[in-house]
């Protein structure tokens, strides 16, 4: 282990952080498991990208039978981008009927603002705090976590994201109200500036920013504010897309509101790197002749048979119902949980928040010690929020009950015995 340790810090440099005080060595993935080198098994609750469990054995196949056949890119006639792309645009109402495939999130979410500029004219762009769309030069300039060199670039104006902790205005509507509010004032920023307003990137539930509980209809005034101002709602489904929420397919179908472009990733290839835009006609053909596109690796045959296989097994086997029904199995347990520091503990499907707070202050250092304790005892989490204060939990689509009982006993007592 401190071999590699050291090999990465020659090699990857500082660029490629591990996470825990004692980094894991996995070697091996299972549905819900993960093994490290000495045959320790890990319950994954943290990564939402194995989507179906690690290494499904269908996605396997898929793309070891598509590998030995085909692989090319998407400039000569294939069936297998179609027969993706058609049944992945019907699951989209709001007139999204055009795909367009990518790699990653990031690139996804560059196409997305690009696509705003195009149909608009304008480049002034619109994130919420404690952001995160992706890697790009453009996405990386949504990102709070560190700014830019040189400060943010007048062209992009943060909004506070709702808070559990720091309201925005008192109840649930008056925060939605306070959003909108906070929006129209960063677009009239950028039209004074010269800039003007091409759109608003947002990921439906925030979920890096912390997954506050919103009711649906948070968002009505804020997309009612951005399409006066002529500009673009570009919903970041890399979260919570794919039936994560187990009530719908898509987070914007859970908050109820009608996005422009919708951004995908993470679960869409259970692993293997495919991702897309989904966005209307009117808007692909504004993006097409502002900027024209041509991606080496995206949409391939393979790439397209791994997607497939993933929404086979979704459907197959029942997993946006098991995400629904286990997961409010599972947060029933959670709120069970019982600790000083608690402020909130909520729950979407299989995404849940356990929030830490010492008087209403976030606490991320306390936060950092359950995560390290969960993993001593073979349970991966991660943390978000602006301080780094909320356990994030997101297990694979498979999560039994059973180990939803483990993922809660185990916190419970790892909580019993850590004093606040
Ligand atoms: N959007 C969101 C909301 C994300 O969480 C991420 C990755 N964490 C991205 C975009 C970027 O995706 P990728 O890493 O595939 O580029």
């Amino acid at each position: 282990m401190s071999d590699l340790m050291a090999r990465r810090a020659a090699l990857l440099g500082p660029n490629v952080p591990t996470f825990y005080d004692d980094p894991v060595q996995i070697v091996r993935g299972e549905g819900v498991w993960l093994y490290d080198a000495e045959g320790r098994r890990y319950l994954d609750c943290y990564n939402n990208v194995a989507h179906l469990g690690h290494c499904h054995p269908r996605v396997v196949a898929a793309i070891a039978q598509q590998s030995a056949r085909l692989n090319t890119h998407s400039r000569y006639l294939h069936e297998g981008i179609l027969d993706y792309g058609e049944r992945l645009v019907a699951k989209f109402g709001h007139g999204l009927s055009q795909m367009l495939m990518t790699c990653t999130g990031s690139e996804a979410n560059d196409v997305a603002l690009r696509m705003a500029q195009a149909v608009t004219g304008k480049t002034g762009l619109i994130a919420t705090d404690n952001t995160y769309h992706g890697n790009t030069t453009a996405v990386a300039q949504l990102s709070t976590r560190r700014p830019p060199i040189g400060g943010y670039p007048p062209h992009v104006r943060r909004v506070p994201a709702p808070d559990s902790l720091a309201p925005l205005g008192g109840s649930t509507e008056a925060q939605a109200a306070a959003f909108a509010a906070n929006v129209a004032r960063a677009i009239e920023e950028l039209e004074a500036a010269g800039h003007g307003f091409a759109g608003l990137m947002l990921c439906p539930i925030f979920a890096n920013e912390g997954m506050p509980g919103l009711d649906p209809g948070f968002l009505d005034a804020t997309v009612a504010v951005v399409h006066r101002a002529g500009g673009l709602v570009l919903c970041d489904e890399v979260q919570p897309g794919f039936g994560r929420l187990g009530s719908h397919w898509w987070g914007h179908e859970r908050l109820d509101f009608a996005p422009d472009v919708v951004t995908l990733g993470k679960p869409m290839g259970n692993g293997h790197p495919v991702a897309a835009v989904i966005a209307r006609p009117d808007i692909m053909a504004a993006f097409r002749n502002a900027f024209g596109y041509f991606n080496t690796f995206a949409g391939n045959p393979v790439s397209c048979a791994a997607a497939s296989a993933v929404l086979d097994v979704i459907e197959e086997e029942g997993l946006v119902e098991n995400a629904r029904d286990v997961g409010a199995y599972a947060l029933d347990l959670l709120s069970a949980l019982r600790h000083p520091l608690i402020a909130d503990i909520r729950g979407l499907g299989f995404f849940f928040a356990i929030e830490f707070a010492r008087e209403g202050v976030p606490d991320g250092a306390f936060c950092g010690r359950v995560v390290e304790a969960a993993k001593a005892r073979g349970i991966l989490l991660g943390r978000v929020g602006r301080a780094q204060h909320i356990l994030k939990m997101r297990p694979p689509m498979p999560f039994s009950r059973a180990n939803a009982e483990r993922l809660a006993e185990t916190l419970d007592q790892i909580l019993r015995e850590m004093p606040a």
